[in-house]
């Protein structure tokens, strides 16, 4: 069954068996971990650093950022965590993907680029694109924590 929502439990390291609806986070080891929200069973893992997950805690619930994307889970389950709310995303669909691809390309021939370096380079832009929305996100957020 789906967990609509995910409560912070904050702990120093994670017990052996995770419950669903918590989202247990670890300071000690820059680790938040919860059982997939699709009611799966499998543990979900998202280790804290800069080029991987973040959160914030606004006293009550949690917020994560980026999505948590469960390619590599037979579920492939795909969601936003916004302060402990669970919100289903998009799953790419195969089709989806080779469309998105078709797109980029029909935008780059309009820009004249050579297509190699276009291939080589869009997964770059992406991640650039998503560090960029994960940063206005993050100044929204802390002016909004700090009031600043
Ligand atoms: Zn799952």
């Amino acid at each position: 069954m789906r967990v609509a929502t995910l409560a912070p439990e904050f702990v120093e390291s994670f017990p052996s068996t995770l419950e669903p609806g918590v989202l247990y986070v670890s300071i000690e080891f820059t680790t938040c971990a919860h059982l997939c929200a699709c009611g799966c069973g499998e543990e979900v893992f998202t280790p804290l650093s800069p080029a991987q997950w973040s959160f914030a805690f606004n006293g009550r619930d949690i917020s994560m950022r980026p999505s948590i994307g469960n390619w590599t889970l037979p579920c492939q389950s795909h969601y936003i965590i916004e302060r402990g709310r669970v919100t289903w995303s998009y799953q790419f669909t195969k089709e989806q993907i080779a469309a998105n691809r078709a797109r980029d390309r029909r935008a780059l021939r309009t820009r004249d680029e050579p297509e190699a370096a276009h291939e080589a380079s869009e997964a770059a832009i992406s991640q650039e694109q998503e560090n960029k929305r994960t940063n206005r996100f993050w100044t929204r957020m802390w002016s909004h924590i700090w009031g600043g």
